[in-house]
């Protein structure tokens, strides 16, 4: 079924009565030329663009609970290609340009709302870094504006500028950033990639790769065992647990970051805000609550929910920069998986395992990749080899020392 403005006019008329299942609930065949473990974003993405760009229709995701229960569905819906490094640039812009186009591609409402991403700065060293930052996205064909504190008073003017602590010099900002519906996203991936023949298989958790000879021949999952040609893993915060089925350890922790949601307000905040001098970013969503987040919890955890301590931290950065909040009440918050690399970027990578790839180390910042993710990933499993665009984000970089430190924090996740 096309949506259109016709089909919508057409259901009203209808009484919204042949509406159709937005993708098949498919039965697990015995084998597939490729089976792709996790159905989040970038799993769903990799089938569709498998299907799409390589004609690679016998592709099965299987999902261990439902469509967008992992972090697909759980985070504070950012995208942005404002990366500084040679390896990070072109891949998140090339994210980008797939965003641009999504909704066409996917026939499917995506919610991409290009409101602007604004960085700000509180200290002469930090204008310099985000001056540098701007000036290699600019090299890049990005688009960046370093903007001074009027420009920014001029956009956000009930921020606390004169914070004693913080006060506000100026932001970077990416016009092109902003946000798209999270679960739209999953929904709209996997309706296209059944479309083109894809069997999404959920409920179906993963628990043995079975290996014959140093390749990957397949997979026991909670409903049998299936072979499959080649097996993509795309699990975020479980990879770790995961490629331990085949004997491989990845330089991945998993931490807890949380989201936050307050109560519905009047629009407000038509932009996407990051605060500077703490780890804190906030937006408004379409119904009207203020969407905030902040750092990861900082323990090793494999559990979706957070702790106390960093409500507090984050309600403590949202505080400082924005006190006017402080008068709204919380409404919802929940916590996701994150896949911690050891230099805070990602992985796409064929293993050392015959027929196994990976998609994993995301961090907290996989959602805004997702397209790009997706189809790097499919590039790499259709065609046994990398795509220029993740070239850089091979697994044996961290053997190697070739890491992108993007933010030159050493291997440390909880500084990432
Ligand atoms: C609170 C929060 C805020 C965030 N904010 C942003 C943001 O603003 N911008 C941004 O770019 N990124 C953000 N992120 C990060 C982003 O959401 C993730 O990096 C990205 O979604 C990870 O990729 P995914 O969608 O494929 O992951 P997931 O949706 O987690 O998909 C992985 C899937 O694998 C499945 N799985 C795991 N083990 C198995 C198994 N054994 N068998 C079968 N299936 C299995 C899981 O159930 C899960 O559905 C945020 C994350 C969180 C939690």
């Amino acid at each position: 079924m096309r949506y259109s403005i016709l089909s919508v006019l057409s259901q009203a008329l209808q009484g919204n009565t042949g509406w159709k299942p937005v993708w098949r609930d498919a039965e697990l065949k015995p084998a597939y030329d490729i089976v792709i473990v996790g159905g989040g974003g970038h799993g769903l993405a990799t089938a569709f663009y498998l299907a799409k760009e390589h004609g690679l229709t016998n592709v099965a995701v299987l999902e261990k609970g439902w469509l967008g229960s992992g972090n697909v569905g759980r985070n504070t819906t950012i995208i942005r290609s404002n990366y500084l490094l040679p390896g990070n640039i072109p891949f998140y812009e090339w994210s980008m340009k797939l965003w641009e186009g999504l909704e066409q591609d996917l026939n499917y409402n995506a919610m991409v709302s290009q409101r602007g991403v604004l960085n700000l700065y509180h200290s002469d060293v930090q204008r310099d870094a985000y001056a540098r930052r701007g000036n290699a996205m600019r090299l890049h064909g990005v688009d960046a504006d370093l903007l001074d504190r009027e420009q920014v008073k001029a956009l956000v003017p009930y921020l606390d500028f004169d914070n004693a602590r913080f006060p506000i010099q100026g932001g970077l900002m990416q016009r092109r950033g902003g946000t798209v519906r999270h679960d739209a996203v999953a929904w709209g991936y996997a309706r296209a990639a059944d479309q083109r023949g894809v069997d999404i298989v959920q409920n179906c958790e993963v628990t043995g790769i079975r290996l014959e000879g140093g390749r990957v021949v397949g997979l026991d999952t909670a409903k049998g065992f299936v072979r499959a040609g080649k097996v993509g893993l795309a699990c975020a915060g479980n990879s770790s647990r995961v490629a331990a089925l085949a004997g491989l350890r990845l330089p991945i922790e998993s931490h807890v970051l949380q989201a936050f949601v307050s109560e519905g307000i009047k629009p407000l905040i038509d932009t996407v805000i990051t605060f500077g001098a703490g780890h804190f970013y906030i937006s408004q969503s379409d119904k009207g609550g203020l969407v905030f987040g902040g750092d990861i919890d900082g323990y090793n955890s494999y559990a979706q929910r957070g702790n106390l301590p960093a409500v507090e931290d984050v309600c403590e950065s949202g505080m400082a920069l924005m006190p006017m909040i402080g008068r709204l009440r919380l409404l919802r918050s929940w916590g996701g998986l994150m896949d911690m690399s050891m230099d805070g970027s990602p992985i796409i990578d064929k293993t050392p395992i015959e027929g196994l790839y990976l998609n994993a180390g995301w961090c907290y910042g996989g959602f805004k990749a997702t397209p790009a993710s997706g189809w790097c990933f499919a590039h790499t499993i259709a065609r046994d080899e990398p795509h220029t665009l993740n070239a850089a984000y091979r697994l044996d970089r961290f053997a190697t020392g070739h890491l992108i430190d993007e933010k030159g924090a050493g291997a440390q996740p909880n500084l990432h």
